[in-house]
């Protein structure tokens, strides 16, 4: 301690390195306990210095953690071995990072402890939100491994396949078998063997396989539900009936899928042709479903169909706004403009809000957004970017300047964005709350799509909803989620 009128040019300074008891209690009562960590302390303070990220994680497996989806979602290939005409990952502004093909095992190893072992882990498919796209994972050179991997780690939950069913011959499923439960999502887009390999590039001998394979999961008492891109303009209504009626045999759901071309298009040999066979009557094909369901006495579903109320009920129709509309009231938002996809605005989602709001005390605009990044037919909601809301809302104030001056609050699905709030682009949707002061309620949706009636800013879409359905080969502990993971007429079809 310095004595009075002591300078301190005449201190001699205190040895610490080695403390006695006196001494150590007279470091303790500076604040001090351990020199050496004290001054690596007060070496970090004084530069300032951030943190940089020095460890590596896949970009996979960063992507599923950012979304949310680690629990139960295992990407595991990034290639498929197909060339679909309709392929979205083509024709995708973004980098789908296709080259790096296999995901490494070690990197699967990880990804695997993290999954949660309650829902049903899911191989191949897509996932909104996510840029980097999952592609055949039966084609994965370690599958068998993989699968062991898994199993070791969750032994009885139920593993659900997105397939092409190029691989499923008989000895490939009888090497599944330990494997078990196992639920398969087969992509089959024609039972016509030319238009089947028109769709998918892919050689005569494949389409066989993936015919036989049907019967083949029969045999074994492996449950599989099928999925139809339907192209009426390319291979023809009938010939979407034959596959209706092909698929019927063999499993209870089929769901349908529509095709669409985003602006790449334009660099099509023949842009104008392409469009075309990528195009259909939206109103036709809603007719036709309808009479297939009837026909083949089968459940049909065609989550775009604009002909189906989106408040109908059931899967993909289930928007009330009246829970978020509460939501919102008990939080103080005293006028909401809620933004839909052109999709949801179709099946009349801005209708029905517009006619739920007399009944409750805020009030409540509604805007239709074009997907101006993706461009050409893209509608859906889980691949709308923040520039695109933007663009919307810019474009409403411009026209009724007063509307910036009433809203309070912007309603978003949300769909489109991880965790952290950001895009595929990596565009947090804060951005819309600097640029035009207004909040951004983010509404959470379930498997519908619908609005869950609650708001998130953390982004944990996933939520236990409902006990096991007890179908088939499912392990009756398993317990389904909700997730708020919309099907896209231009998802990735494996
Ligand atoms: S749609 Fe799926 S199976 Fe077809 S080429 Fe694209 S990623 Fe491959």
């Amino acid at each position: 301690m310095l004595k009075e009128n002591q300078s301190m040019d005449t201190v001699v300074p205190i040895d610490i390195s080695n403390p006695t008891a006196g001494e150590r209690n007279d470091l303790t009562d500076k604040g001090i306990n351990d020199k050496k960590w004290t001054a690596n302390q007060d070496k970090s303070i004084r530069s300032g210095r951030t943190l940089k990220q020095t460890s590596e994680v896949g970009t996979m497996l960063w992507e599923a953690i950012a979304k949310g989806n680690e629990k139960f979602i295992l990407p595991i290939a990034s290639v498929c071995g197909a060339d679909c005409v309709f392929c979205f990952n083509k024709y995708n502004p973004m980098d789908m990072d296709l080259a790096s093909g296999f995901r490494d095992l070690d990197d699967i190893a990880q990804a695997i402890q993290l999954l949660g072992g309650d829902t049903p882990i899911h191989l191949g498919g897509e996932s909104n939100g996510v840029v980097r796209q999952e592609g055949e994972p039966l084609l994965h050179p370690r599958i068998f491994d993989i699968l062991g991997m898994i199993r070791n780690k969750h032994p009885y939950t139920l593993i659900h396949v997105m397939t092409n069913a190029t691989q499923l011959t008989e000895k490939f499923v009888q090497k599944l078998l330990p494997f078990t439960p196992i639920a398969f999502q087969i992509s089959y887009h024609s039972n016509s063997q030319h238009n089947w390999c028109k769709i998918l590039g892919i050689r005569a001998k494949k389409f066989k396989i993936a015919q036989e394979s049907f019967a083949i999961l029969e045999k074994y008492r492996l449950n599989c539900q099928a999925t139809i891109v339907a192209m009426p303009n390319l291979v023809g209504f009938d010939d979407i009936e034959g596959t209706i009626r092909y698929l019927r045999q063999y499993t209870e759901v089929i769901n349908i899928y529509s095709p669409h071309y985003t602006d790449a298009a334009n660099q099509q040999p023949e842009p104008e042709e392409f469009r075309h066979k990528m195009s259909y009557d939206p109103i036709e094909m809603s007719k036709f479903l309808k009479r297939m369901r009837v026909i083949y006495n089968t459940n049909i579903d065609w989550p775009l169909d604009p002909l189906k109320p989106i408040n109908v009920g059931g899967y993909h129709s289930s928007f009330m706004p009246a829970g978020i509309m509460n939501t919102l009231h008990s939080k103080g938002q005293k006028h909401a403009l809620w933004l839909f996809s052109e999709a949801a605005w179709i099946r009349g989602a801005g209708k029905v809000v517009m006619e739920a709001a007399p009944y409750f005390s805020n009030k409540h605009s509604v805007l239709c957004v074009k997907n101006r990044t993706y461009g050409g037919s893209i509608t859906t909601a889980g691949l709308l970017m923040v520039d695109d809301y933007d663009k919307a809302i810019e474009e409403a104030f411009n026209e009724d300047p007063s509307l910036q001056h009433k809203v309070d609050c912007f309603v978003l699905p949300a769909l489109p964005f991880n965790r952290f709030g950001q895009d595929m682009l990596g565009k947090n949707y804060s951005l819309l709350q600097d640029k035009y002061g207004i909040s951004v309620s983010c509404a959470q949706q379930a498997t519908s799509g619908d609005f869950t009636g609650e708001t998130t800013s953390t982004h944990d879409q996933w939520k236990p909803v409902c006990e096991p359905s007890h179908m088939a080969n499912i392990n009756p502990t398993t317990t389904e989620y909700t997730v708020g993971d919309t099907a896209m007429a231009t998802r990735k079809i494996s």
